[in-house]
């Protein structure tokens, strides 16, 4: 018998498990609470490891929806459930309730909100933005004026802003800001040719394919530097340049420099917009407080409540292609169990 699938969130998780369950003969609803889909993917310029156009990757992926068996119901804000006779009854903001056999959480992330770390100055000094604010300058083309007036410039990128920072409640290392630092890096190279770029980490995390080739590139073909060093303090000394003071972790030494920009490399963190949902089923969280599979190695998609899924960085930050990877494996468990239902 045809079941009803519900998919909690469109972004690239939430759509591409819906056109991997497209083949299935079950009824698939999308409930997304913006009015478009695409999550931050629409947000974001060139992609690493190889800079491909975001808004293309993105089209590729809504280009399959809907399907016969599938709808998108935009505005729909899902902030609680509740296990009823096998099913699970899905409740949306506006009152509107939906049964389903099984359910997807594809809710992903939020971004580390930077006015959390006061020291360093966003909201209060123009020039230090946040690594998805520079996205957004990327993709709109609308960089502040003095940065576009070709004379040389100082940049800053600060990595582990608001993870691995116990003070900001973040233990958790966010994984992709490295690789996004170093992707930026390029781009400003690129861009702002006669600028210099300073990369301030802590350690550098290249886990992924063709991570470390990036990095190697960004010294040798770009000429971005790296800097061993933490940063604890960004102000403003005149004219909009900042001063960035660092303890270099390599010589043990303080160190001030002056900047035109900084831009701080943001983590990932637990979607608020998740919160709700996993508190009226009592879902347990990961140390971190994303939401936690029922066993980390072997059941990563599967949860302790009988048919709900997830998929995606509502689980653990991940990159877009692991995010792809793990909507695919979750839309065949879905499948798996709702055979199993059929025959009890
Ligand atoms: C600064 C930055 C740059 C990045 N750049 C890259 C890159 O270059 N290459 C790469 O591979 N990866 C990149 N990533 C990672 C990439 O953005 C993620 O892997 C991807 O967005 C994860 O998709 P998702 O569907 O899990 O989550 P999201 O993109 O967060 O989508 C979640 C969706 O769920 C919806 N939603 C949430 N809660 C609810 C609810 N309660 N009800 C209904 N709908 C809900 C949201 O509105 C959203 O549409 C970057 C990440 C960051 C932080
Ligand atoms: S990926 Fe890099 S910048 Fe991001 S939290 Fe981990 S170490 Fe820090």
């Amino acid at each position: 018998m045809n079941k009803t699938i519900v998919i909690v969130g469109g972004g690239p998780a939430g759509l591409e498990a819906a056109a991997a369950l497209g083949s299935s003969p079950h009824h698939v609803l999308i409930l997304e609470k913006e009015h478009n889909t695409g999550g931050k993917l629409k947000n974001w310029h060139h992609l690493f490891p190889n800079f491909a156009d975001a808004s293309e990757i993105l089209k590729s992926l809504e280009k399959s929806l809907p399907l016969n068996n599938s709808e998108i119901k935009y505005d729909c804000d899902v902030f609680k459930m509740e296990q009823m006779d096998g099913n699970l009854l899905v409740s949306l903001k506006s009152g509107e309730k939906i049964k389903a056999d099984a359910v997807l959480l594809a809710t992903g992330f939020d971004l580390f909100d930077a006015y959390k770390k006061e020291e360093y100055g966003h909201g209060i000094y123009k020039n230090v933005i946040t690594s998805s604010e520079l996205e957004g300058m990327f993709v709109n083309n609308s960089f502040p004026d003095q940065l576009k007036d070709g004379l040389p410039k100082k940049i800053a990128m600060v990595h582990c802003v608001g993870s691995r920072d116990k003070k900001a409640g973040n233990m958790h290392c966010s994984k992709l800001c490295c690789i996004t630092g170093v992707k930026q890096a390029i781009e400003l190279r690129k861009y702002l040719s006669k600028s210099s770029v300073y990369n301030f980490y802590m350690d550098l995390r290249m886990y992924g394919q063709h991570f470390e080739e990036l990095y190697q590139e960004a010294q040798e073909d770009y000429g971005v530097n790296f800097i061993r060093g933490r940063v604890s303090e960004i102000a403003e000394i005149s004219d909009g340049k900042l001063q960035v003071k660092a303890e270099d972790t390599l010589s043990g030494r303080p160190m001030k420099m002056i900047f035109d920009l900084v831009v701080l490399l943001i983590g990932m963190t637990p979607a608020t917009s998740a919160a709700s949902i996993a508190q009226s089923l009592a879902l347990p969280k990961s140390g971190s407080g994303f939401l936690a599979p029922v066993h980390q190695h072997i059941s990563a998609n599967e949860t302790c409540i009988p048919g709900l899924f997830l998929a995606g960085t509502c689980r653990e930050p991940l990159s877009l292609q692991e995010s792809i990877t793990d909507a695919r494996a979750a839309a065949l468990k879905i499948i798996e169990w709702l055979k199993l239902k059929d025959n009890h």
